[in-house]
């Protein structure tokens, strides 16, 4: 039995940019050549789940609500451009010093952990070894190696910054490819799929 293939994308840097703290709609910023990159993709057949960690509840920025409402507002301003609807979205809220003690968790959701990845497998059938992951921090590399995909590493948000904190070091992995956005990303993704 084969699983569907995906690509797992990192939200902020790799769709929208990284402002450090996005929690309103109307500071969504869509990178260059995201659209064309997601109707390229689904053509291909392959499912588009994004996994992000959103910090901004565990700083108390926001709830789990307005990162949600964010989320639809971004999809929604793809999907109008012309651009596939996603098949999930799944977010970490925890932190390991969160200012809110109900985020404060050594959870196995936040990346570089691989649980979000692993989470929609199992929801939605996916086969990690056909499939990949973007992002533009080493966490997301982390999180995609350990969950058994591929890795593409975009140089378009933090991709320079020092590394999150979490509760155990990681090494950073080797990128299967390293380019310079999500449309670059999807011509590799594709030029490789079977
Ligand atoms: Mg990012
Ligand atoms: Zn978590």
């Amino acid at each position: 039995m084969t699983g569907r293939a995906a690509v797992f994308l990192d939200r902020d840097g790799v769709l929208v940019e990284d402002t450090g703290a996005l929690v309103h709609a109307d500071d969504v910023r869509v990178l260059p050549g995201v659209i064309e990159a997601l109707v390229s993709l689904r053509e291909h057949g392959l499912a588009l789940v994004v996994v992000s960690n959103q910090t901004v509840v565990a700083r108390g920025l926001a709830g789990e609500d307005d990162v949600i409402a964010v989320q639809l507002a971004i999809e929604s301003r793809l999907v109008a451009a012309g651009a596939p609807a996603f098949d999930d979205f799944l977010f970490c809220p925890h932190h390991p010093s969160a200012t809110d003690p109900a985020y404060r968790v050594a959870c196995d959701c936040r990346k570089p952990a691989p649980g979000l990845i692993l989470r929609a497998c199992a929801r939605h059938g996916i086969d990690p070894r056909r499939s990949v992951m973007v992002g533009d921090r080493p966490s997301d590399l982390a999180a995609g190696a350990q969950a058994g995909c591929r890795t593409v590493w975009v140089q378009t948000g933090r991709h320079a910054d020092a590394p999150i904190e979490t509760t155990s070091p990681f090494a950073t992995p080797t990128a299967d490819h390293v380019c310079d956005g999500l449309c670059a990303a999807a011509r590799w993704i594709t030029g490789r799929a079977a």
